[in-house]
């Protein structure tokens, strides 16, 4: 196998989660979380919260922390103090896995796809409960599994790469279809780090158009540095710098921040 191996994780079971709290119009709640790294502060007590059906987009310069934040949520970095919940649970003490399974997806900056596999197969590989390989080959192709791969593949602009090898896709399609396969867990919330980079101009805005979709029915949030994307994609943008929330609010409303002008300018 050519690709790194993806950690999409295990699929999340319905009756793991905890029914009995309450169901808040802010599915993300981070407060005061901080990270040291041998005494440098990479996250330094921030706090933000998204909605439910939000497409928040989260900027900033090298090094601001935003990688550090997302590394945070899912269950790569723990944090020094602070507090993540998601949907009411408190995501800090638990494994990535456990985080995946409670509904939080991410993807990481690189695409990680199994390059040596058809864009079909690895959808099949996603499918929730079908995560060991040679299961996922030696299955019967299900209808109904099948049918959920063809809406996934149309979602993603996939539908006429199905038989492909994924290592004979473009960047952007790759990217496409990692996404893809994170979708199949169902996740709530989605993170993704800088999707768009590396991508051309139409990529760019079929992936934008891709989001919005996406965002209808829960909640993603985005790392993009280009501000023309972010423009016609954000609800809401967050500002990082030094680990702290900088400037919040619309994406005109930062752009006119003169705090962002300032940090962007001094760079
Ligand atoms: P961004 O994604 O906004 O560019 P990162 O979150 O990747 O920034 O990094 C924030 C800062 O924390 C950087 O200065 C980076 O070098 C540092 N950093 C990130 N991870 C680690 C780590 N594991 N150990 C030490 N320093 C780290
Ligand atoms: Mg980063």
């Amino acid at each position: 196998m050519s690709a790194v191996m993806p950690n999409h994780g295990s699929p999340r079971a319905a009756d793991e989660r905890d029914e009995t709290l309450p169901r808040t119009e802010q599915i993300l709640c981070v407060e005061h979380l901080t990270v040291s790294f041998d005494g440098f502060k990479a996250v330094d007590d921030l706090s933000l919260a998204v909605d439910r059906n939000e497409l928040r987009v989260i900027i900033g310069p090298n090094g601001a922390g935003k990688t550090t934040l997302l590394d945070m949520i899912c269950g790569k970095t723990r944090p020094t103090s602070g507090s993540v919940r998601f949907n009411g649970t408190e995501l800090t003490r638990l494994a990535e896995h456990e985080i995946v399974r409670v509904g939080v997806g991410r993807k990481f900056q690189t695409p990680s796809v199994y390059e040596d596999l058809t864009v079909l197969e690895n959808f099949e590989i996603s499918l929730p409960k079908m995560h060991g390989l040679f299961q996922s080959l030696t299955f019967r192709r299900r209808p109904d599994l099948m049918a959920r791969i063809d809406a996934m593949a149309a979602q993603v602009m996939l539908s006429d790469q199905l038989a492909r090898r994924a290592g004979q896709l473009s960047h952007g399609q790759k990217q496409w279809l990692e996404i893809g396969m994170l979708l199949m867990q169902e996740p709530e919330l989605v993170l993704l780090d800088e999707p768009v980079a590396g991508m051309s101009p139409r990529e760019r805005e079929q992936t934008g158009e891709l989001l919005q979709r996406i965002s209808a029915g829960k909640s993603v949030v985005v790392i993009e540095h280009d501000m023309d994307f972010v423009k016609r994609i954000a609800h809401k943008v967050t500002v990082l710098h030094q680990g702290r929330v900088l400037s919040e609010g619309t994406a005109a409303q930062v752009q006119t921040d003169p705090r962002v002008i300032d940090v962007y300018l001094g760079h």
